[in-house]
């Protein structure tokens, strides 16, 4: 669904996985310090910076990089609880 709450609602984060499959991910993330980096944080999507979204997060509220989008997007269900309160949070019904 073209409503990209989820990608300008919580902290997200990409693995170094992430990071080797779509290389765009370094660039646009920042890499999180070494202290805090686990197998499940490597670089912070989400906030960043000056942007009220996830640098992919297109206009159309898309993803720019969706066949290599980092896993924790992937595994996102639409219509899950947390779906559903980011939609909230945002005032989509
Ligand atoms: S990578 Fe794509 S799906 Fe993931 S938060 Fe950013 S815009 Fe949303
Ligand atoms: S998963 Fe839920 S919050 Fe994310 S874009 Fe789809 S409908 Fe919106």
């Amino acid at each position: 669904m073209d409503c990209g709450a989820c990608c300008r609602c919580f902290p997200i984060f990409a693995t170094e996985e992430d990071a080797a499959l779509e290389p765009q991910i370094k660039e646009k993330g920042i890499r999180v310090e070494n202290f805090l980096r686990t197998d499940r944080v490597a670089y912070r999507m989400y906030p960043l910076p000056f942007l009220d979204a996830c640098a992919f997060l297109k206009e159309d509220k898309l993803c720019r990089i969706y066949e290599t989008r980092p896993e924790v997007c992937r595994k996102f269900e639409p219509g899950s609880d947390q779906c559903i309160e980011a939609r909230h949070r945002l005032g989509i019904a």
